[in-house]
């Protein structure tokens, strides 16, 4: 038996056998062909460069037959001339013939000598097509490794998935009914892995570190999402002893779920509104049945991720669509495309950054992609057709992002007019304030929006310089800063003076201690993942604001992070008599 510690990223607790993913990387090692065997290699190698061809051209088809204009097929061709390209393949033939040796191996080094030669080149256009190189080089190795990305819908077993990482995607096309809970080497608790495993309510436990290491396939593993911990081949009475912790988280969960229908009201008679985030439309049904009040944030990369060709403006539209109509009459906030950071456009090496999360994201990568943002404005404001629909814009930094964010709905709200389409003129259009520089002009923001959302998972990560999805510096993820705690202060001000509304929208809205903390500065609307709602608003429905506000601007006046997670605990013991209950000190904790 083994306990490992890691981050708690979805509650719950799960007992089952452990399938293990293998991680995506070549492995390519040199091998002596004997005489015969090289023609043989030599065809398996033009079979995968016809294979990879015909899969670029069936993807471009798809594009095409999605409405996209024929420029952006361009990349497809640029592939296709790289695969016809001597310099990649008939040197690779050559090199065969003459050396012998396996051609995976040739064809990499093949690659590895003209990436070489095209990294130091100091022209920009060129060393662009050092990325389509990468990608049809890759394309080329994964046929003939016959490497496909393992995907995880094909699971038809209950299983604990222990993984090293696993991208949003993937997270994204889990089946709750087989994968019971999950358990990665990487990620910290804001990573979109961990946000999506809690969407979905899939317990999780991530950046353990060493997982895949002590973890076979078919061991008995335990994952407690509660605790953070993971343990391996439990003896018999650690078995015994979780499966009655399991018992009572599960009837816990059960009896909170009676305050469905209750406000989140503070006992001095102050409501705050609990709104739940989501991935998938899917998962408006559990937002519902969990009382939250509207969606206060639809992340809609998801419906991007996944496949080869973006949703059609159409097909974006009937998503918003539905989505306002199953939300009515409460209002769904619906965010512009944040991809970028850790959730990339499939393995399209165009995309890819050395650092995306201070890369081409979120806005950024909007207004650089017309082409995508366009249609998805379009489908936004035609869905305010079906409901109280409001758009929010990811990650700002300056007014003039969000003006040319703004100009480009400008554009769209008047094709629509002149195609007779109907929609809301007065939409409410928002910002998320996520970066340390729209804490700072929250006040000129907020002249030329209608509300804000402060997302705290990026806010956190670029005011204190620690990567969301690191599990290495996840000590240093601090929300209970003091700098953290300033910043929320004066966008908390900035929104009041403005008359601007304000939420909270990032991880720490569901926190429980966090959450007090939370109203206690001043926010009336938490968004948060659905199954969060029952015990914030039981912790809300406890405390009267007053105490909580007492609580807030103490801790304002602290210097470190510990004094501040200290008063806090303090606090909660005296206000919450039954404080017990609230042991997931998540946060404070780390
Ligand atoms: C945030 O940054 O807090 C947020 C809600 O957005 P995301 O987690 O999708 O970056
Ligand atoms: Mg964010």
């Amino acid at each position: 038996m083994r306990t490992l510690v890691g981050i708690g990223a979805s509650p719950g607790i799960v007992i089952g056998k452990a399938y293990v993913v293998h991680s995506e990387s070549f492995r390519i090692f040199p091998r002596r062909l004997t005489d015969e065997e090289v023609e043989g290699e030599i065809d398996r190698f033009k079979e995968a460069v016809a294979a990879s061809r015909q899969e670029i051209l069936v993807v471009k088809e798809a594009f095409l037959e999605k409405g996209h204009s024929p420029d952006l097929t361009e990349i497809f061709d640029t592939h296709i001339h790289l695969l016809e390209d001597p310099v990649l393949t008939d040197e690779t033939i050559r090199r065969v013939r003459e050396e012998k040796r396996n051609v995976e191996f040739i064809f990499s080094q093949n690659v590895e000598a003209i990436e070489e030669r095209f990294s130091s080149v100091p022209d920009e256009y060129l060393r662009q097509r050092l990325q389509d190189i990468q990608a049809v080089s890759g394309r080329i190795l994964r046929k003939l490794l016959r490497k496909e990305r393992q995907s995880l819908s094909h699971l038809s077993e209950k299983v604990v998935l222990i993984a090293h990482d696993l991208t949003p995607a993937e997270t994204a096309s889990m089946d709750k009914e087989n994968v019971l809970a999950f358990a990665t080497d990487v990620g910290g608790r804001t990573s979109h892995m961990a946000i999506m495993a809690k969407a979905l309510e899939i317990p999780a436990v991530v950046g353990v570190q060493t997982v895949t290491q002590y973890v076979k396939n078919d061991d008995i593993v335990i994952v407690d999402g509660l605790q953070g911990t993971v343990i391996v081949a439990p003896d018999e009475q650690m078995l015994n002893e979780y499966q009655v912790r399991r018992e009572r988280y599960l009837e816990s969960e059960r009896l909170l779920t009676q305050l469905k229908d209750l406000p989140a009201q503070t006992v001095d008679g102050h409501i705050v509104t609990l709104s739940a985030n989501i991935d998938l439309p899917e998962e408006i049904g559990s937002a519902v049945g969990h009382g939250a009040s509207g969606i206060g944030l639809f992340r809609t990369e998801f419906l991007f991720l996944n496949r080869t060709v973006p949703p059609s403006e159409d097909e974006q539209t009937e998503t918003y669509s539905q989505a306002a109509r199953l939300v009515s009459p409460d209002p769904i906030t619906i965010r512009s495309l944040d991809i970028g950071g850790d959730k990339l456009l499939g393995s399209d090496v165009r995309y890819q950054e050395v650092n995306p999360f201070m890369g081409c994201r979120a806005i950024r990568f909007c207004l650089a992609h017309p082409e995508i943002f366009k249609p998805q404005l379009r489908a936004i404001l035609r869905a305010t057709a079906h409901g109280r629909v409001r758009l929010i814009v990811p990650m700002v930094t300056s007014l003039s992002e969000l003006r040319r964010a703004k100009a480009m709905l400008d554009e769209a709200r008047d094709e629509l007019r002149a195609e007779g389409i109907p929609f809301d003129p007065e939409m409410p259009v928002g910002v998320m304030i996520e970066t340390p520089s729209a804490v700072i002009i929250a006040d000129v923001l907020a002249q030329e929006v209608d509300f804000f959302s402060i997302g705290t998972n990026d806010l956190i990560q670029y005011a204190l310089a620690v990567d969301r999805v690191n599990e290495r510096i996840a000590h240093l993820y601090e929300p209970t800063h003091p700098g953290i705690l300033r910043m929320l202060k004066l966008v908390v001000d900035a929104s009041r003076k403005a008359g601007v509304s304000l939420s909270i929208c990032g991880e720490i809205a569901g926190d429980l201690p966090l959450a007090l903390v939370l109203v206690g500065l001043g926010v009336r609307e938490l968004s948060m993942a659905a199954a969060a709602i029952p015990e914030v608003k039981k912790l809300i429905r406890s405390v009267s604001l007053k105490d909580i506000e007492r609580l807030a601007s103490r801790l304002l006046e602290l210097s470190t992070g510990e004094d501040v997670r200290a008063e806090i605990q303090r606090t909660i013991a005296q206000l919450v008599p039954n404080h017990k209950d609230y042991e997931l000190f998540t946060w404070a904790r780390t």
